[in-house]
């Protein structure tokens, strides 16, 4: 299905507005313009009604697909909805209005706020010392890994390595090299775990920090926390905690409490502000007391009952972000904590744990249940079966597209074969949950009977099957 374009519509003469009768002596452009700047021909703009733009704009966005369309269980995503009063929030006129040049004596009411975020994060995660500024989560991982590295130069200490277990994020491997580390891969055991005797063959007086995200990226909390935090730790390593999805344990664990010494959150996974779309997000670091001389400047500072931006700071990384960082972002996370409140957050990883562990109880028979240990927040499925009748895990995502549901993530974590990693989020109630776990089975039975139908998915949607590389590789911006 092609949609015609707003031009399409068209029609010489049509207008969009009204305007009142024009009270200037009319004249010729030449009369105002150089002639060098007037068009020998018009521009070509469509001529339309106020009624054909609003229809072929709304007609537009319904072409997507979003968390207000319906569930998005992309996993390790948190594709969750969120409460659109934070938007609001965000966007009052005496926050939203600000300049970060005001200077700090008129900015105080904004700067409380921000320190105050800080302490609810640390609190949360079990940290000492908070910096809002990095601008995602990878970009939280990067200034952790700089932080890291400040901290063994400022030692003195030779440490070129960081170890990420085989079922880490991509950005984890990505950030250790950007940071100048060399990448060490350490494979999980059978129950996609660390494995402790691969973990002690690995750290070396050259391991700067082992990465890790707990629960890993199956979805498994790894029991062997404190066990690992000490292999490392003995050998003078540090912990890096990939913090994207705090829904699984806020409230519950604190990575500061498994002796991680370093954290990134991602306010827009957990923390309200929408994932996806490509909008501003915010990654702040957390740390130990011990690494807190090394974050990036500025660090929010309080003295007495002023608060104020410290750039004295001689060992700081440098700045890793313009200004103080995506304080739209931030107003929003404020606003969601306090909304919340700490039983509230709680409960939000409890419906989080609830319904994906409620997803994964009802889809086990159809699909292959590769890790049997108990998940949290998330949880993954391999499409084996379904690939040994010639159906790949890829068609049955584009199956669900016809469904108007949304896929999950697939073929992520990698040791995972044909995976599909679901995570349904706290935000979904148990009848979209159950529409989910129905269509995936019928998608399982359409399989069974009629093979070639999810082969050939999508029939539905507006555009079919996009050779997704080419399209990245070589984009056709033109109509
Ligand atoms: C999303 C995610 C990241 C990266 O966050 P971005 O803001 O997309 O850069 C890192 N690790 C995990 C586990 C994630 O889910």
């Amino acid at each position: 299905m092609v949609k015609p374009l707003i031009r399409d519509y068209g029609s010489p003469g049509r207008k969009g507005y009204s305007l009142p009768e024009l009270d200037i002596p009319a004249g010729e452009l030449s009369d105002y313009l150089d002639q060098s700047l007037i068009r020998e021909k018009p521009a070509g703009l469509p001529e339309v009604s106020e009624v054909d733009v609003v229809r072929h704009f709304t007609g537009l966005s319904q072409m997507n697909y979003g968390v207000d369309s319906g569930i998005y269980p992309l996993g390790s995503c948190t594709m969750k909805y969120n409460p659109k009063i934070n938007e609001d929030i965000a966007r009052l006129e005496k926050l939203s209005q600000l300049h970060p040049y005001q200077e700090e004596e008129q900015v105080q009411g904004s700067l409380e706020l921000l320190y105050e975020l800080k302490e609810y994060l640390a609190e949360i995660s079990g940290m000492d010392q908070v910096s809002l500024q990095p601008a995602s989560g990878s970009h939280g991982e990067l200034t952790g890994l700089m932080i890291i590295k400040k901290y063994f130069a400022e030692r003195g200490e030779q440490r070129t390595k960081v170890i990420v277990p085989d079922s880490a994020h991509g950005t984890n491997p990505a950030s250790a090299a950007m940071a100048g580390f060399q990448v060490v891969e350490i494979e999980s055991n059978q129950k996609g775990m660390i494995d402790l005797a691969a973990l002690r063959a690995a750290v070396d007086q050259e391991v700067a920090a082992l990465m890790l995200t707990n629960p890993n990226t199956l979805g498994i909390f790894e029991k062997d926390i404190l066990e690992i935090a000490e292999i490392v730790h003995q050998a003078g390593g540090l912990l890096y905690y990939d913090g994207a999805n705090m829904n699984a344990i806020m409230g519950y664990v604190r990575p500061g409490d498994m002796n991680f010494d370093v954290l990134h959150f991602n306010l827009h996974k957990t923390f309200s502000t929408p994932h996806g779309g490509g909008g501003p997000g915010a990654g702040p670091v957390g740390v130990k007391e011990f690494l807190s001389p090394y974050l990036p400047v500025p660090v929010l500072s309080k003295d007495q009952a002023r608060y104020y931006w410290d750039y004295n700071r001689p060992l700081s990384l440098g700045k890793v972000h313009a200004f103080y960082g995506n304080y739209g972002v931030m107003l929003k996370a404020y606003a969601y904590i306090r909304a919340l409140g700490a039983s509230g957050l709680k409960e939000a990883t409890e419906h989080a744990v609830l319904n994906a562990n409620y997803m994964k109880a009802r889809l086990k028979d159809q699909f292959e249940l590769p890790y049997q240990e108990n998940s949290l927040h998330e949880f993954v499925l391999s499409g084996i079966r379904q690939k040994e009748k010639g159906v790949s895990t890829l068609n049955i995502a584009k199956r669900l597209l016809d469904y108007q549901q949304y896929a999950p993530t697939i073929y992520f974590p990698l040791v995972v074969k044909e995976a599909l990693m679901i995570e349904p989020t706290e935000t979904e109630n148990i009848k979209t949950l159950d529409k989910f776990v129905e269509t995936m089975k019928n998608i399982s039975r359409e399989i069974e009977e009629k093979p070639q139908l999810v082969k050939n998915a999508p029939h539905h949607t507006p555009v079919r099957k996009l050779d997704d590389v080419a399209a990245a590789r070589n984009p056709d911006l033109r109509w």
